[in-house]
């Protein structure tokens, strides 16, 4: 019987090409130069960007990004119109209850979570910030279900703090340019802090976000409309 022969070597040499095309492949991140001609267009093409989330102070503000995490802004807006007519302090949230808070959400992912935490933040609000939203992350990472990219995106928008809150676009579109490379949001979000130039960085967050969103789409990008296409350094951009 002809003793089979194994192909153990050949997998491991292709592992390795692999492998070594990968490393090739990743590029550089941008220079700071092209980082500011970056950002400039981005200005150009949408001076004053906004988020998509509703809400009407500060506190909504607070409980519809709480809301938003691994849910759509749309799917959130749905729910929050009635739930922030019904309730847009502290008081009035704990009021209406965990219960009807779950009701009112329950289109939502992870909706049994979310209505604790928000009728629980609530209660914290009113025990230990005199009903108002603190405005230092420290403080703000305190609440249930505020971590550190919902503290800046409300630091952000509602105290136009100059900090990046890292979501899935977000991350996505900064290692493909590259403006910041990193493994995790936190590692891509202090190289942005550092790379972005001051003058953008109050509006990158936005910028940044809509353009993973709408642009630089995590399955099938529309490059040939991208306005920093040339500069981009992603190996697979489609164009
Ligand atoms: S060229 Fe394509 S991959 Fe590069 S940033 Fe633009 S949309 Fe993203």
């Amino acid at each position: 019987m002809p003793v089979k022969k194994s192909n153990a070597p050949q997998k491991k040499k292709a592992v390795a090409a692999v492998a070594k095309r990968g490393r090739a492949a990743r590029p550089r991140a941008l220079d700071p130069a092209t980082i500011h001609e970056v950002f400039r267009r981005f200005r150009e093409a949408n001076p004053e960007p906004k988020g998509e989330l509703e809400y009407v102070n500060a506190f909504t503000l607070l409980v519809a990004v709480v809301l938003s995490a691994q849910a759509t802004d749309t799917g959130v807006n749905k729910a929050t119109r009635a739930l922030f007519a019904a309730a847009d302090t502290p008081e009035k949230m704990v009021a209406l209850g965990e219960d009807r808070v779950r009701d009112m959400i329950k289109t939502i992912g992870l909706f049994r979570t979310k209505a604790k935490n928000v009728v629980a933040l609530s209660e914290k609000l009113i025990a230990e910030f005199g009903s108002a939203v603190p405005r230092s992350r420290e403080e703000l990472e305190t609440l249930p279900g505020v971590g550190r990219k919902t503290a800046n995106v409300v630091l952000n928008i509602a105290f136009g703090e100059e900090t990046i809150a890292v979501d899935t676009h977000l991350f996505r579109v900064s290692n493909r340019l590259p403006l910041a490379l990193g493994k995790t949001p936190l590692d891509v979000e202090l190289g942005l802090i550092k790379a972005i130039p001051v003058e953008f960085r109050q509006h990158a967050h936005h910028w940044l976000i809509l353009h993973g969103r709408y642009v630089c789409k995590a399955l099938r990008p529309e490059c040939e409309r991208c306005v920093v296409h040339d500069l981009c350094r992603w190996p697979e951009k489609r164009i």
